[in-house]
């Protein structure tokens, strides 16, 4: 029977890189995200194509806003309404905003913080009854390399990032005897639209050129001096809910090029 894998966040990007992966092993996928309607449809199809049409997964889009606790709510019972259960739940719905912190919008702080940390919560808090009643589940964040150290002007994504390695932490615990495993991801720079739209304040805070944020900014504590791909995330995701990652529970796992090794 297929598996049931709830993405947040994957109309583009990672979590639409994770979507594709989980669809191309046959499974249920329930994507989510914002973008234009008939874009959305095309990447459904697209997706369930890769699921296997008839006899493989089926694909569902849900436009919950992972601001709003009762739209995520609603995301979590239409997976589990439309396909009986959710086995894996992947929290990567992020969005960036860069400034000085005296210069920071509250509204911006409150936004930043809802989406990226707040929303893992609610997901969570929503989907472990359904798994702890399967036996079993696979909870994976997408957190950050901005997890596990800082960098200027992104106080609310690394305040965030942070916050949502002692929820995984947290929920670990909480799970390890249920067959639960509750993980992090935290690649370093993907070049993905979140990315590209940072590219130009960045460029502004620091007085710099475009190419030099790439350059001297994104990859130059990036040993390996590339772009982390987003099938290397993808990958990442699907052995973390494969059965051989059943003890690896509460940590996390590093795709950053030996950034966070220095
Ligand atoms: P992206 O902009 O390509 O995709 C973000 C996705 O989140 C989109 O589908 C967007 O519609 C969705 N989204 C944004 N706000 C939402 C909301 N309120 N409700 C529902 N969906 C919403 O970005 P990405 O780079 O693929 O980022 C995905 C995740 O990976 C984020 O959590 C990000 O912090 C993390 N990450 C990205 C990088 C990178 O370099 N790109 C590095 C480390 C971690």
């Amino acid at each position: 029977m297929s598996r049931t894998i709830v993405v947040t966040g994957s109309t583009s990007g990672i979590g639409l890189g994770i979507a594709r992966a989980f669809a191309a092993e046959g499974a249920n996928v329930v994507i989510n995200g914002f973008g234009p309607p008939d874009a959305i449809e095309a990447t459904r199809r697209e997706l369930e194509a890769l699921a296997g049409g008839p006899a493989g997964g089926k694909v569902l889009y849900h436009a919950a806003d992972m601001a709003k606790p009762d739209e995520i709510t609603d995301l979590i019972e239409t997976a589990a309404g439309t396909f009986g259960t959710v086995d894996v739940l992947i929290n990567n719905a992020g969005i960036q905003h860069v400034a000085k912190i005296e210069e920071f919008p509250a509204e911006k702080w409150d936004l930043l913080i809802a989406v990226l940390l707040s929303s893992a919560f609610h997901t969570m808090r929503n989907a472990i009854p359904l798994m702890k009643q399967a036996g079993k589940g696979r909870i994976i964040n997408v957190a950050s390399a901005h997890a596990l150290i800082a960098s200027p002007y992104k106080s609310a994504y690394v305040a965030a990032k942070h916050g949502i390695l002692g929820l995984t932490k947290t929920a670990a615990l909480e799970l390890a005897e249920f067959g639960i495993t509750v993980n992090a991801i935290c690649p370093g720079y993907v070049l993905t639209p979140l990315v590209e739209k940072q590219i130009p304040d960045t460029a502004r805070e620091r007085g710099i050129s475009e190419a030099q944020v790439k350059s001297e900014v994104m990859l130059r504590l990036q040993a390996t001096k590339e772009f982390v791909s987003i099938d290397e995330v993808a990958q990442t995701a699907i052995f973390l809910a494969s059965d051989a990652a059943r003890s690896i529970t509460g940590t996390h796992i590093s795709i950053d090029g030996g950034w966070t090794a220095q």
